[in-house]
């Protein structure tokens, strides 16, 4: 027994035990600043090749993110992590189509024949939704373009003239490693608004179009890789080397290892086979304590924390195991920074502030569930209770998503149940406010974030980890940071109370 501790009766070295902190406990200590807001750097990087223009991940959950979600997310400059109760065709469909979305170059291009009608290119490409198509022989080779200004005058006199009558035979092509704005000097030049991208044999390898151009344009804070093509990640269990060389192969650029105790000797060595098959970046989580990192920092691309903390996960309450998620982060924090690798905090964040004290605890990157489950993007449909409006979110080890999913592989779960076994869930099934666009409700965080920065003086990400400092807050000082003692009227875009 210690010497200090007076033997009471009571005393028992096993209760001798550390305090552990989560996001209402502190509070960021304002700083001298020359920092304004809306000119704090929220780049960052999130695993060892890869970098975000916003801090922000979407969790990796049946209802959050599947490909509308992560499009959206990278186009605003964050990443969207596709979830694993898809099966493997299913996610690299998805992968896909989160690296083709606003892809310059279309690849999958709607095409004419020379012998086909105007009327059924008329009707083609109304069905397609283009308004123009390059007219190619039966080697690809492009013959002409058509469009419908093209085919309208036709459409009056003879309707079942061909195509090669209508369409536009001198055309402007250009080579697939043609940029934006050599494309749009074409167009500007030629009044055009397609150009055909070939190969050496003028064969048709893709399209470049001035809506897609401008789409681009919009969001030029986007998060893409070095090709110009949208960030894509996707979580694995980690012994699903089948789903995580099929990502890498759709071009995701990281995988995470997605299991809620990676500190575990399978999981470890599973995520390691994982991370010699695959080119992509492998972040490995969750984690929650010091001698997790330790063990995980020689190899992977970055840590993820996360162990209890998610609004929809009852982990601790179920197994009696976790870490408040401050505390989480900091002790891996400091192991992984040390080898310069990225940490992502992952669950328990319901404000802005709780997002911006988890970089100030040592994270590089935040990941959020019910933040985004509210969103348009989102999977799932707009439901209505009493009168207000909301959409399902659901823990990944509640009882829906595992029998939705694939047993084998649940995060969950050691194994599967028999047909009249029950399940342990570690996780709910609940429903939260719907919120309208992912956009406004990533601007309100990152805007929230950046008001973070200003108090503690920080232009940028690392400088803020650097210079941010935390206070300890009683439960008093908890109850003034809210609203306190009156009736609000009208609800802010950023806060609510019961949430
Ligand atoms: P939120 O942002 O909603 O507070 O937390 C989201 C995070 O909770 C996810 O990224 C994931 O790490 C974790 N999570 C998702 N489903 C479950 C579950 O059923 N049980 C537990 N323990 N955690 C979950």
């Amino acid at each position: 027994m210690a010497n200090d501790v007076p033997d009471d009766g009571t005393f028992s070295e096993k209760l001798r035990v550390p305090e552990a902190l989560t996001f209402d406990d502190v509070l960021l200590r304002p700083k001298e600043s020359t920092v304004e807001p809306d000119e704090a750097d929220l780049s960052t990087r999130v695993s060892t090749n890869v970098e975000l223009n916003v801090p922000v991940l979407s969790a990796a959950m049946d209802t959050v993110t599947e490909s509308d979600l992560a499009i959206e997310m990278a186009r605003e400059g964050g990443l969207g992590v596709l979830h694993r109760n898809m099966d493997v065709d299913e996610m690299v469909r998805q992968v896909e189509r989160v690296k083709r979305a606003d892809e310059l170059i279309i690849r999958d291009v709607v095409t004419a024949t020379p012998e086909q009608t105007v009327r059924e290119v008329d009707e083609m490409m109304e069905r397609e939704g283009v308004s123009g198509a390059p007219v190619v022989d039966e080697d690809d080779e492009v013959l002409g373009i058509i469009s419908g200004t093209d085919i309208r005058p036709y459409l009056e006199v003879g309707e079942s003239d061909e195509v090669r009558e209508a369409m536009t035979d001198e055309v402007i092509t250009a080579a697939a490693d043609v940029t934006a704005r050599e494309a749009l000097e074409l167009m500007y030049e030629y009044k055009i608004e397609r150009v055909p991208v070939v190969d050496d044999g003028n064969r048709l390898v893709g399209l470049v179009t001035m809506q897609g151009i401008l789409q681009r344009r919009e969001y030029d804070n986007a998060a893409r890789d070095d090709d110009g093509k949208l960030l894509a990640a996707v979580a694995v269990g980690p012994f699903e080397m089948d789903r995580a060389t099929a990502a890498d192969d759709a071009g995701a650029d990281i995988v995470f290892i997605d299991c809620a105790h990676a500190h575990n000797r399978n999981v470890v060595e599973g995520a390691k086979e994982i991370k010699d098959a695959v080119d992509a970046d492998v972040v490995v989580g969750n984690v929650g304590t010091r001698e997790a990192a330790e063990d995980l920092v020689d190899f992977a691309d970055g840590l993820k924390v996360g162990i209890g903390p998610g609004s929809i996960c009852t982990t601790r309450v179920v197994s009696g195991a976790g870490m408040p998620q401050i505390t989480a982060v900091a002790q891996v924090a400091d192991v992984a920074s040390r080898h310069d690798v990225p940490v992502i905090a992952d669950g328990g964040i319901r404000y802005s502030g709780d997002a911006i004290k988890a970089i100030a605890a040592g994270a590089d990157a935040v990941m959020l569930g019910s933040y985004f489950a509210g969103t348009d993007e989102a999977p799932g449909r707009v439901i209505t209770m009493n009168g207000k409006k909301y959409k399902q979110y659901r823990g990944m080890g509640s009882v829906g998503a595992m029998q939705g999913g694939d047993d084998e592989e649940n995060r969950y779960l050691k194994e599967a149940p028999e047909d009249d076994e029950e399940y342990v869930p570690e996780g709910v099934e609940a429903a939260t406010p719907y919120k309208g666009s992912l956009a406004s409700e990533l601007y309100q965080l990152t805007g929230g974030m950046q008001s973070g920065m200003g108090y503690v003086g920080a232009a940028t990400i690392p400088e803020f980890k650097d210079r941010s400092e935390f206070v300890r807050v009683s439960s008093a000082g908890q109850r003034e940071s809210h609203a306190h003692d009156v009736v609000i009227t009208d609800e802010a875009p950023n806060y609510s109370p019961d949430e």
